[in-house]
């Protein structure tokens, strides 16, 4: 029986996406040959990458605005680097907010590159909520953020207004929500989270803020290089791209990202609501600042731990340990989580109530 799988990441991809990417290793297209053993320079290959590229831009409604849409490899992690290299000019300066681990992760390779200023840090209560009263210095060459924090369960519900370039971690909730994307100049997203599997990033570029820096960029770390050769620099990551690819069809043939964006409020009310009621659990957050991609919450008292969990892995449920330095548990709310297992994980907290 499939799972109710609430993993952090990598997570829950729609299951049509499964079937289809499984057919696709056996006979891609009906070439009689498997996705994993065709070139990538393939017109099948290409084909998949332009169009994976460009559904990316009309998505996101960043079509004919100079932006460029990559599927690079290395991860989120590797971002963090390749950022402050093509933005931060030779003794530049970088303003970053710094709203958790992954941001603070960023911050620490900005470092070696230049002044890094962090305009505000809500470590000191653990990341439960999101800054918002501070200062972009607006001598920066770029200001930096996250705008979900996967492991501590909150979100950016708006952005700062600043006239210098802004880039933004949206791994986990790339896709989610509408935004106005052409605010940002590089925006990354580790595929993991809520686009595909494992194994690329993708990354947004306003090609306009690219070769500024002044400093020489090693080609697989330059953007304007992998932007000439289209994304395939070198072998691209195939089946992590054609996957995204198939992730991407599937949100558009939904309705695009307004219509997930439905689904997803209605899934996090579902959570958040019973959060709130159940005398028996309490959210780690301040409510204002509420992800509805990561629900984190804990038990009042602990005493319930061992019962509640025999309960959710009864009811077939996965992956919603909190992360070590939250504690308690994590519903991940990905795209392709379906309303019902929220349903299931609400059911079940209800029973805990009754039973305890
Ligand atoms: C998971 C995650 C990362 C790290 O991604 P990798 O692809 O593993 O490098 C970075 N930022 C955010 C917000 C994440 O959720």
């Amino acid at each position: 029986m499939k799972k109710h799988n609430y993993s952090a990441g990598p997570c829950i991809l729609p299951q049509e996406v499964f079937e289809e990417a499984s057919r696709a290793i056996l006979n891609f297209n009906n070439t009689g040959l498997s996705i994993l053993e065709i070139s990538h320079r393939s017109k099948e290959f290409v084909a998949v990458m332009d169009e994976a590229r460009a559904l990316v831009l009309e998505l996101m409604g960043l079509e004919g605005k100079g932006y460029q849409a990559l599927f690079l490899q290395g991860g989120a992690s590797l971002e963090f680097l390749r950022v402050p290299y093509n933005l931060m000019k030779t003794n530049g300066k970088a303003a970053y907010l710094d709203t958790g681990t992954w941001a603070s992760a960023a911050i620490k390779e900005a470092k070696a590159f230049g002044d890094t200023v962090i305009v505000a840090s809500s470590k000191d209560t653990n990341y439960n909520y999101i800054p918002k009263d501070f200062t972009i210095p607006s001598d920066a060459d770029y200001f930096h953020c996250t705008s979900n924090n996967t492991i501590f369960g909150t979100q950016m519900k708006s952005f700062p207004k600043t006239d210098i370039p802004v880039a933004c971690d949206m791994s986990s909730d790339i896709f989610s929500r509408k935004i106005d994307f052409s605010k940002f100049d590089i925006i990354y997203a580790g595929a993991q989270k809520n686009m595909g599997p494992a194994g690329t990033t993708l990354v947004v570029i306003k090609e306009s803020v690219l070769g500024k820096t002044g400093r020489a960029i090693p080609n697989m770390l330059n953007y304007e290089q992998q932007i000439a050769k289209e994304s395939m620099y070198n072998t691209p990551p195939v089946f992590a791209v054609y996957t995204s690819l198939l992730t991407l069809k599937w949100l558009k043939n939904l309705g695009g990202i307004e219509a997930i964006e439905k689904i997803n409020e209605t899934k996090a009310n579902i959570i958040y609501t019973e959060i709130d009621r159940n005398p028996l659990f309490k959210g780690t957050v301040t409510k204002e600042d509420r992800s509805i991609m990561n629900a984190t919450f804990l038990l009042e008292d602990e005493a319930h731990q061992e019962l509640f969990d025999s309960m959710w892995k009864k009811a077939g449920i996965s992956g919603i340990n909190g992360h070590r330095s939250v504690g308690g548990y994590r519903a991940s709310m990905y795209n392709a989580l379906p309303v019902e297992s929220v349903q299931v994980l609400v059911d079940v907290m209800k029973e805990l109530e009754k039973s305890v």
